[in-house]
C-alpha cells in the first residue's frame, strides 16, 4: 500500500481514484471512510489519501496522475528572451516583456 496522492479537497481525490480505476490500478481513499475517531476528523490537517493496493503501481500510478494535472497545454521549459533576459514560457511566440520573437520560431 503506497499513498500517492494528499488532497484536503475528497472531490478532487474521488476523482483521482476513479482515473486510477480506469486504468486497472487498485486503489482506495484512505481517510474518508476511516475509523477515526471526531476528534481527529476536526484536525484541519486531515486530508484524505488516495492510495493504491500493490506498492508496484506507485510508480505507474503516479505517472498517470502527473499526466492529469500537467494538461499538455503546457510544454516545455521556459525560453528566454534575447532582447530583456526575461523567463518565456514555451507556449509563447514571442516576448510577453518587449515583443521581441521567439528565436528559432519560424515565420510562416
Ligand atoms: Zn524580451
Amino acid at each position: 500500500m503506497k499513498e500517492v496522492f494528499v488532497h484536503p479537497d475528497p472531490t478532487r481525490v474521488g476523482f483521482y481514484q476513479s482515473v486510477l480505476e480506469e486504468a486497472g490500478i487498485p486503489c482506495f481513499i484512505r481517510g474518508e471512510f476511516g475509523s477515526t475517531s471526531l476528534a481527529s476528523r476536526k484536525s484541519t490537517f486531515f486530508s484524505p489519501a488516495l492510495c493504491v493496493l500493490h506498492d508496484e503501481d506507485e510508480e505507474r500510478a503516479k505517472a498517470i496522475l502527473s499526466e492529469r494535472q500537467n494538461p499538455p497545454l503546457a510544454q516545455g521549459p521556459d525560453w528566454s528572451c534575447p532582447g530583456c533576459h526575461e523567463a518565456v514560457p514555451d507556449s509563447f511566440g514571442s516576448c510577453w516583456n518587449c515583443g521581441t520573437l521567439r528565436p528559432g520560431l519560424k515565420e510562416e
